[in-house]
This record gives C-alpha cells, structure tokens and sequence, in this order.
C-alpha cells in the first residue's frame, strides 16, 4: 500500500465544521417515540430499500438495528475521542476470539430504550423478538475463553474504562452443529452472508503485514547495527469497529477485528505482468487468513495457517496501537504510560517478538530499552492446566512465515537463559525447562514461555488455577519471579446473562431492591437473601423458575419434538465437549437411573430431564463420540415405557450464546463435574447460579469459590480434589478394581458393551468402555460412586420443595463476586492500571 496516499485517507479535517452543526438532538437521532418510529421507516426505506410491501422479517431486522447504531454513533465518536484528547491510558485487549453473542437487545437495554422501540415495532404489526432472532449469533469464538472477552468488553465499557478489544473478523465462525442420527455433523457458519450493521469498516486506517522471506544485516546512516525484514508476501489488514457500548452509561467503546486482503501493490505487480491468474489467485490466498475460525477448545492444532492468523492481528493491532501513539507523541519512550496490552492466552503471545521487532527494527529503540518497555506493557492471561493445550510452534515452520521474529525470540531467550544461570548456576534442569526453546530433535517454541518472560504480569482465572500454575504448570517462573503472578477469578456479566436472559428474574430483583442499581453492583443481590423465608416471595421464585421452563421446554418441542416435563428436575449440562469435561460422566448417572427402573419399574424415582449442549472439535474422536452416545442412550431411555415418562434425554443441537440465554435461566441443576484439577475456571457455572440453579460439582476452577460464597450447605459436591487426583495416578491408578467391585457400575459399563444403545453393535462404543475400564484418564470410574451417591441427595432434596427453593435463592443472591465487573476492577487497578473516564455528551432525550 502506499502509505502517502493511506496517511491523506486518515487525516481528519479537523478544521471542518460540519461536526459542530449537528446537534446530538437532532430529529435524525432522538429517543421519542416518534422519532424512533420514523427512523425505523426510513431505514427500512433508505437503507433496506424496501416498503411495508415487500420487506421480509430479515429487513425489519436490519431497519432497527440501523435506528438503534445511529443513536450509539455520537458516543462512540465522543468516546474515542476523549481518549486521544484527553491522552488517557488504554488497555487492549488481545484475543484471537470474541463470542459476544447477539448486539441488539444488548444495545436496546445500554441505551434504555428497549421499550419504546418495542412500542414502534408493534405498531408496524410485528414482535420485536421475532426481529431479535433474525440477528445471526456472532460466533467469533470457541467457548468459554472467547466469551470471557466478551463479557470482559461489556464490563470495561459499564464500568467506563478506557478500553479496546483487538482479534480477527473471521469470515466464518464456529461451525454451527447439527445433529444426524445422533452424530455431530459441522455446517459453515456463513454470517457475514447479509450486511453486518453492527459493524464499521475502516478502510483509511489498514495496515500491511509482512510474512516470509529472510532477513539482512545493515548499518544505518548513525552507524547502528540494524536488521532488515525482507519478505517475500504482504496481506493488507483492514480494521471494522463494533461499537460496545456500557450499560446506561456514555461510554461507547470499540472493539476492532482485522480482516485480511491482498496488498494492493503485490497485486498490482503480477497483474501488470498480464498475469491476472496470480493476482487474483494471491488475492484469495491473502484472504484465507481470517477466513475461518479453527474450531478446537484447549488443543492446539500446529497449523501453519493458525499460526499466520496469530500474527496477523497481533501486527495489526500493535501497528495500530503504535500509529496512534506517535500522533500524540513525539516517540515510543511512554508507550507502556498509555497503553496495557493484554493478552488472552498464548494465541497472541508472538506480541512479545513483534513488539520488540516494531521498537528495535522499525523505531531504532535501544534492545533494552524496547525490552523494558515491551515488560511493562504486557501481560498474559494462562487459561489451562491441560499440558497438552499449551502452544508450541515448530522452529522450522516459524523460522519460514517469522524469519525476524525467530531471530529476536533467540536473542530474548539467549539473554534470559544468562540471567538465570547467573542466578541459578550449575541449575541446568531449570534453564531447560524455562527456556523459550524446547530443545529435541524437531525443535518448537513454547508460547507460554514467551509470554511468562515478556510480561510484567502473569495471572490465573480461578484461585485454584492459579494455585496449581504456581505449583506445576508454570512453577519455574513462579520460583522465579512471585511477584508477576496474580490470580483474576473469572466474571461473567450480569447485563447478558441475568437481565437480557433472564427478564423475570431481573424484574423481581429491581422490585425487591427497588432500584436497578444491582445490575451495576451484583453484590446488592445479597438483599434477596431476607426474602428465603417469605412464602409469597419463595412462589414467585418458583414461577418464575418454572417459566422459564415452560419457555426451554417448548423450545426444545421446536428443536427435538420431545415433550418434557417442567416439574422434573432440568438436570442441564452444556459446554464445549470434551473428556476432561466429562459428560459421559452424567450419561452413567442416566444408565444407572435407567438400570434401577429396569430392575424394579415402581421404583419411586423424582423425575429428571438431562439435557445437553455442546460441540466438539470436528477432529476430536472421542468427543464426537461421546455426542453420539448420550444421543444413543436418550434414544432408548426416551422410549422405553418402562420409564414412563420419568426420565428424558435432551442433546440440544448448536449450543451458542443466544441458546444458553435460553438454557441457563431454566436450569434447576447445573453440571459442574470436570476432573479436578483440569477446569482452568469455567464461567457456565456463574451463569447457572446466578439464575437460581444448583450447582453439583467437583472441587474445580471456580467451583470452589462458588461454594464459599454461596455456602457449602447450598452447593452438592462430590469427587477425588485435585492433589488426591494426583496422588492416585502416581500411586498407579486402577479403573478395574472400580468396575469389579461395584455392582450397579458394572451393570451399566456391561450394558453399554453388550451394545445395548447401539442395536446390537458392540464394536461403536468400545473406545469409550475401553478408555474407562483401562486407562481412565480422567477417572470417571473412580468418581462414579461419589457422584452417584450426590445425585441421589440431589434428588431427595428436590422433594423438599421449600427447601429446594431457599438454596435456590441464596445461590442467586450470593454470586456477586461473579460478576466480570468484579474481575474487570482487579485488572485495572492490579495489573493495567487504568481509570474511569467520564465522556461527557449533552444529555439525550429519553
Ligand atoms: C459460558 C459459555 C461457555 C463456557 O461454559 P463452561 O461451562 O464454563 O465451559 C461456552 N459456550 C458458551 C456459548 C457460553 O455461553
């Protein structure tokens, strides 16, 4: 690209006066009644280009969502720019997914004016929740740790921070899941296929990304030794902001994804060589970058193409950071003064080497100090304990797209290897184990490693987490360096996943509190706890539970044609699936409730509805499989009329952000019953206590911060704790002597290998019975008997309806701490050190 002409398309007139001349009252965005129905029919009109004669639900859709970003615009512009005039600090937020879910209610309720649009759109005959659901779900993400992003954006801008959210505008998203004949089957998730009108792009503030090629050595004009990146490909960048607005508050801030095109001038070159082919060929082959979005949860896939993404908008979003940098500032010396980096995982820790290489390469800063500079600046979030979800990149591969970066990855590791073994000599043990360089015969670098030594901080997402980093998973630089760790238990927010999921809840706690101020503060939820006693308050818990049963059960009617029944207990568990995560854990329970009523059919058994949700990594076998065989053993269970009615099987297909918005209000139990020691935190489980359910888990993640707060008499726990997980699996751990010497777990390991779910087939579910009875990686066997002894206290518990209902409430009333308001407060004060800013804009009509 050529950057005179890129630097003309980004200056601001600023001398213009046409910004002043209109006023934030003006008739085109005001918030009456009148207004907003009149621009509802213009956008239908001017921006659809359709009348009330031909426009489809879609349009409709597409007309309010403009009506609502119109009136979201005067802040997002005012927000931005307080912060350049004002020189405030930021912090970025780097994350290779957002899973933000739908925006419009989201920006109806931030601008309060969910209900008189709901007004205007009734009086064009239509629901404004028929509109809602034409909005496709922004699928940017995986599961847990791109909504963490998500939530987290929602906190910085409710909270009024300085703050912006920089990853990938992925052509497609997670792959929306379908189920056929039980089995997962993968469908493109093709979102982008009408215009996105939340969206702006800004192709004025592109940049361009180099990949390839080989590096040379120069000495510049002052006699510096320098190196040069010459590479043999460059993509163009191309930035589009969302705008993320707080909940009533001013602040509208951004969140820009980086979509990838051809350079122009690398087009330009072949195609003036007549060779159009190779233009337009290179033009595809630039775009594939943010082309899709890989579908694995906690397991890196060596891809040469994910590692291209990594980089791609890490570049992209340093570059950005440092362009803005210099229009206020004379050079880079106080960058970490005005920027916090931090990075979501290690999926943007090549920031670490791109950063030195933009100071050191491009800006001729010193190497130490760009180094001190780069450590100030950043700082990493760890999100697993699994070993084999830690990153590792092949030198080979990243020595051929990140020839320079290779390079200075070496230099830092070389000089960090020297300090330690000034400190710890003769210590070789810990040199290799903290070196950014696994050595070995294919040689790989360890992105966790870099993103320990390039940040000032380094945190966990759950105390326990954090714990276990310090002890195993990271425990070299823990010895040796405390000070960098912090623990940051993870939040969800309370805007989404209590008010905007769950109306009634909502609704009933601003009539209790009487205010709505505990959807800024969630601890003034505690105030509920004085109404656990009160008869009348107690039924309207209830209804309101039960409700939004009624609502999930005819939803699941729609999806599955299977009828429920909304007095059983809904026995929910939905997340990502995976083994650790153990979901074929409560299809025992179901085998085991389904073998006991086969053994007696009068058996007084509480009705039960599992249901499920998740999907699994297209290329994770087992996973897959675990979908297939839940879906098997509902099929049976569900028709068996022996059961009568008593136990359903539910596998909900596509879970994402708009059907848990759905599913966790309507939970009366939620599934938390991870291996311990394997769930870096979980937010799931936050959004189901929030709403009322009960949690049965195991000592994992959040799960134990959970049960403080909402007492350990209001939380059913069972299973092996994380040191007695070790201490089993080094003593030699023996799923077998499980399986020999417990009847009913027998009964049901035998049921499923005789091929009792699968027509006869005893071959289909062989890898799951032989990966319990032999290896059992992570012992489901040895907590069948805990869990199962929990559920029956679960279930008895459930008959006592009163007190079913007091637990019930104190959960909700208790979850204060999960509130992502909560963590948010502890990165700015603790790790980026930013503070509020007040964006001051006439006051909006209302
Ligand atoms: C909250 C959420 C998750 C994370 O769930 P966990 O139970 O913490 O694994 C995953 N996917 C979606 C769509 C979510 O909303």
């Amino acid at each position: 690209m050529d950057t005179k002409t890129s630097q003309q398309l980004s200056q601001p007139l600023s001398n213009s006066n046409l910004a002043q001349n209109i006023k934030v009252e003006d008739d085109r965005t005001g918030m009456s009644v009148e207004t907003l129905k009149r621009a509802f029919s213009d956008n239908l009109f001017y921006v659809q280009g359709k009348d009330e004669s031909n426009a489809t639900l879609h349009d409709y859709y597409q007309a309010l969502a403009f009506t609502v970003r119109d009136r979201l615009l005067h802040r997002f512009i005012k927000t931005g720019r307080t912060y350049y005039e004002e020189n405030v600090k930021v912090v970025s937020y780097l994350s290779a997914e957002f899973l933000m879910g739908r925006h419009l209610e989201n920006n109806l309720i931030s601008l309060g004016i969910y209900e008189k649009m709901r007004q205007v759109v009734n009086e064009s005959g239509l629901e404004i929740e028929d509109l809602i659901e034409q909005e496709p779900d922004p699928g940017l993400g995986n599961g847990g740790l791109g909504r963490l992003a998500a939530c987290f954006l929602d906190s910085l801008a409710n909270l009024e921070m300085p703050a912006i959210g920089y990853g990938i505008r992925y052509e497609f998203g997670i792959f929306h899941q379908a189920l056929r004949d039980g089995w997962q089957a993968e469908i493109p998730d093709n979102w982008l296929m009408f215009k996105n009108p939340w969206e702006i792009a800004r192709p004025e503030d592109a940049v361009e990304i180099k990949l390839g090629g080989h590096t040379e050595a120069y000495r510049d004009e002052k006699g510096h030794n320098r190196v040069s990146w010459i590479c043999d490909r460059k993509v163009k960048a191309v930035p589009y902001d969302t705008p993320v607005p707080g909940y009533r508050t001013n602040t509208v801030n951004s969140l820009r994804l980086w979509k990838a095109e051809a350079s122009e001038e690398f087009n330009f070159e072949a195609f003036n060589a007549g060779n159009y082919d190779r233009a337009v060929g290179e033009k595809m082959s630039s775009e594939t970058i943010s082309k899709v979005l890989y579908p694995n949860d906690n397991t890196p896939q060596g891809k040469e193409l994910r590692l291209a993404q990594q980089y791609f908008f890490v570049s992209a979003s340093l570059q950005d950071l440092i362009h803005i940098h210099l229009h206020i500032h004379p050079d880079l010396t106080n960058f970490h003064d005005r920027a916090a980096i931090q990075l979501n995982d290690t999926h943007p820790a090549v920031a670490v080497a791109e950063l030195m290489r933009l100071f050191v390469d491009e800006h001729d800063i010193d190497w130490d100090q760009a180094w001190d500079i780069t450590q100030k600046t950043l700082a990493y979030t760890n999100h697993t304990l699994l070993p084999e979800a830690l990153e590792r990149w092949s030198v080979s591969l990243f020595s051929r797209m990140l020839p320079r970066h290779i390079e200075i990855i070496y230099e830092i590791n070389h000089r960090f290897l020297e300090d330690i073994r000034t400190w710890f000599p003769d210590d070789e043990e810990l040199a290799s184990e903290l070196s950014i360089i696994e050595e070995g015969a294919d040689k790989k670098v360890r992105m966790a490693n870099l993103a320990c030594v390039g940040s000032h901080a380094i945190n966990g997402v759950a105390a326990l987490h954090t714990e276990l980093l310090q002890k195993y998973t990271l425990q070299g630089f823990a010895k040796l360096w405390p000070e960098k760790f912090f623990n940051k238990t993870n939040g969800v927010t309370p805007r989404r996943w209590v008010l905007l999921s769950n109306p009634r809840l909502a609704k009933l706690v601003t009539e209790k509190t009487q205010s709505d101020s505990w959807l800024k503060n969630l601890d003034e939820m505690r105030v509920l706890e004085k109404f656990v006693d009160d008869a009348d308050f107690c039924q309207e818990w209830r209804d309101i539970k039960r409700k939004n049963k009624i609502t999930l059960a005819a939803q699941i009617k729609k999806l599955k044609n299977i009828d429920v029944n909304v007095d059983s207990i809904f026995d929910v568990l939905v997340k990502r699936i995976h083994e650790y995560k153990r979901q074929h854990l409560m299809v025992l329970h179901i085998i085991t409730l389904y073998n006991r009523i086969k053994a007696n059919p009068n058996i007084d058994i509480v009705p039960r509805t599992f249901i499920f949700g998740g999907k699994a990594a297209p290329g994770y076998f087992m996973a897959k499989l675990i979908i297939k065989f839940a879906n098997a053993v509902g099929e049976v269970v569900n028709k068996d009329p022996d059961v009568r009615g008593r136990l359903k099987v539910v596998f909900l297909p596509n879970f994402n952000v708009s059907l848990g918005q759905k599913i966790y209000p309507a939970a009366d139990l939620s599934e938390q019953i991870s291996t311990a020691g394997k769930e870096a935190s979980g937010t799931g489980n936050m959004k189901f206590a929030m709403n009322g359910a009960l949690t049965i888990g195991t000592l994992d993640g959040a799960n134990i911060e959970i049960r403080e707060e909402a007492g350990a008499e209001n939380f059913f726990l069972f299973g092996l704790t994380a040191e007695e997980v070790y201490a089993m699996k080094a003593e030699g751990y023996d799923p077998m002597s499980y399986y020999d010497s417990n009847e009913e777990l027998e009964a049901v390991i035998n049921r499923i290998a005789k091929g009792y779910f699968s027509y006869g087939d005893t071959k289909l579910f062989k890898p799951i019975v032989d990966s319990l009875l032999y290896d059992d990686p992570y012992m489901l066997l040895a907590d069948y008997q805990a869990y199962i002894d929990c559920q029956d206290r679960v279930s008895e518990t459930y008959k006592d309806k009163d007190k079913w209902t007091k637990m019930s409430i104190l959960n909700s009333a208790r979850m204060g701490k999960f509130s992502s308001d909560r963590t948010i407060k502890e990165y700015c004060e603790q790790i980026w050190g930013i503070e509020p800013v007040k964006i001051d804009i006439e006051q909006y009509s209302q």
